[in-house]
């Protein structure tokens, strides 16, 4: 599936999720829910150099090929003036980490931000969550497109974090982690629907490949179309349900 199709999946998943809940949600509760499966009806794809994702933490293609394509001459620039002890070799040097940081952006961001991480779960003795979220950003860079972090296996122990992590918290908390949860099974539910599919990650082997949708295809912007119809159904009818709640 691609962007159209998972988010409208996910969407509309989590606004069915709304309806098994135990008691009405309110207002800010509902858009948690939404907001949360909305966003993790991609997440799993951050795994993929150029999915929609990816590209929230990147430079466009034509910029990241200029920045890579100015390393080069400026680190090797820096190298000659450091060599003929120049002192513009330091400026140079700086350009050129620069551009090459610039061009790499999506793995100086995923390293940055799994390695804050695993700093905050070291030093503050925080939920292990934060270190599987850590240890995953950290690999991520280098993780083949749809293995660890589209197994069945990550997504359980995600879950399982973000339910353990957020049961001492407040309302909203507690729905955008509803709403992450459903939106990233929903992802993997829409890859398994494709002829890629997902596997596990233990038995890579075994495999769930539906051939149901192309990629892009005719059925998977039915299916958007349909569940955006939904969504809208489901949302008007929960909030008109749960009127004195909104107010
Ligand atoms: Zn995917």
């Amino acid at each position: 599936m691609n962007k159209a199709g998972h988010v409208s999946f996910g969407v509309a998943m989590g606004t069915a999720g709304l309806y098994v809940m135990p008691a009405p949600l309110h207002a800010w509760e509902v858009v948690a829910v939404i907001g949360g499966s909305a966003l993790a009806s991609l997440l799993p794809d951050l795994d993929h150099k150029t999915s929609t994702a990816s590209n929230w933490i990147q430079l466009p293609h034509a910029y990241r090929k200029m920045a890579k394509g100015a390393s080069l001459p400026l680190l090797v620039g820096a190298l000659l003036a450091w060599w003929m002890g120049e002192p513009v070799a330091m400026v140079l040097a700086g350009a050129g980490a620069l551009a090459f940081g610039l061009s790499r952006l999506r793995s100086v961001i995923l390293l940055v931000l799994g390695m804050t991480s695993l700093f905050v779960f070291a030093q503050l003795h925080t939920h292990w969550l934060l270190a599987v979220i850590g240890g995953a950003l950290v690999v991520m860079p280098a993780l083949k497109h749809r293995g660890m972090i589209h197994s069945p296996e990550f997504a359980l122990l995600l879950s399982a974090g973000l339910h353990l992590f957020t049961r001492e918290q407040g309302p909203i908390l507690q729905a955008v982690a509803l709403g992450l949860v459903i939106g990233w099974w929903t992802h993997l539910i829409g890859d398994a629907f494709g002829k890629e599919g997902i596997s596990l990650l233990i038995w890579p082997k075994a495999k769930l490949a539906l051939r149901m949708v192309e990629n892009g295809g005719r059925v998977e912007w039915l299916i958007a179309k349909a569940c955006s119809a939904v969504s809208v159904v489901l949302i008007v009818h929960y909030l008109v349900q749960n009127g004195t709640i909104l107010q």
